[in-house]
């Protein structure tokens, strides 16, 4: 399940289900879409999607001509947000094949696990080209991809990469709040890189020179990354003893 590239979050294109029975308070009259990420102008309350009202090219209401600035504008009300959470959308997905049908607010996390859903192959930065549909993707990682064997390797490695992107946020505020200098806990937790055994990476099973290649070129750059931390936390320490030397012996005056 986790074996899959997140994709960045995207300005949703919603397909209405029935988009004429739509309540017409909640459509937006720049675009006439349903509301997304509604505004309200002070002074005159006419609501209007962000971008569009954003893209206003003066500062004057397009319904009313009420002058306003873009500083003042406010999210709409949130009973406003609710009706257009509930607004009944179709999935895109798979050209329309996908049978799904909810509310707006729901079409996020149905995406999160559709198979319609086209993502690329959890391998796709040590090579593989895979991409296909969620369902596609899956069925591809059980039994063509060249790396289904370290399925698991990759697993733990995003989950470890995406806990050193904590850590190293963490001791970033730490280190930020605490006054740059003095930084003298080094309560660094080693961070454990699940090297590949040998075995997977010249074993008997394993056929093709390029096959072997591509494992090879997996196993170090998990060879990489773990000397760059190693080289970084070397350097790091290197640089806090001198300054501790500096600050025990000053350079002599002459
Ligand atoms: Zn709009
Ligand atoms: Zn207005
Ligand atoms: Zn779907
Ligand atoms: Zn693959």
């Amino acid at each position: 399940m986790s074996t899959t590239t997140e994709e960045p979050e995207e300005k949703e294109d919603y397909t209405y289900v029935n988009k004429d029975a739509i309540d017409k308070d909640l459509i937006c009259s720049i675009c006439r879409e349903p509301f997304l990420e509604p505004m309200t102008v002070p002074n005159c309350e006419h609501i209007f999607c962000k971008d569009c009202v954003n893209r206003v090219p003066n500062n004057n209401c397009p319904t009313c001509r009420t002058v306003f600035s873009k500083a003042q504008l406010k999210p709409a009300h949130r009973f406003i947000i609710k009706q257009l959470e509930n607004l009944q959308v179709c999935c895109t997905n798979g050209n329309g094949t996908c049978p799904w049908k909810g509310t707006r607010e729901q079409l996020a996390v149905h995406k999160k696990d559709c198979t319609f859903e086209k993502i690329a192959c959890g391998f796709g930065r040590f090579g593989c080209p895979f991409s296909g549909t969620r369902g596609e993707v899956e069925k591809h990682l059980a039994e063509t991809c060249k790396f289904k064997d370290l399925r698991m390797f990759l697993d733990s490695y995003i989950a470890l990469e995406k806990k050193v992107q904590v850590l190293e946020k963490k001791v970033e505020s730490l280190q930020k709040n605490s006054g740059s200098s003095s930084s003298n806990s080094s309560s660094s937790s080693p961070v454990v890189i699940p090297f590949l055994p040998s075995s997977l990476i010249r074993g008997p099973s394993r056929s093709t020179p390029e096959e072997e290649e591509q494992l090879r070129q997996l196993h170090a750059a998990a060879m990489r990354y773990s000397n760059e931390r190693a080289e970084k936390e070397k350097k790091e320490k290197e640089e806090k003893d001198k300054k501790a030397k500096e600050t025990a012996n000053p350079p002599a005056n002459p």
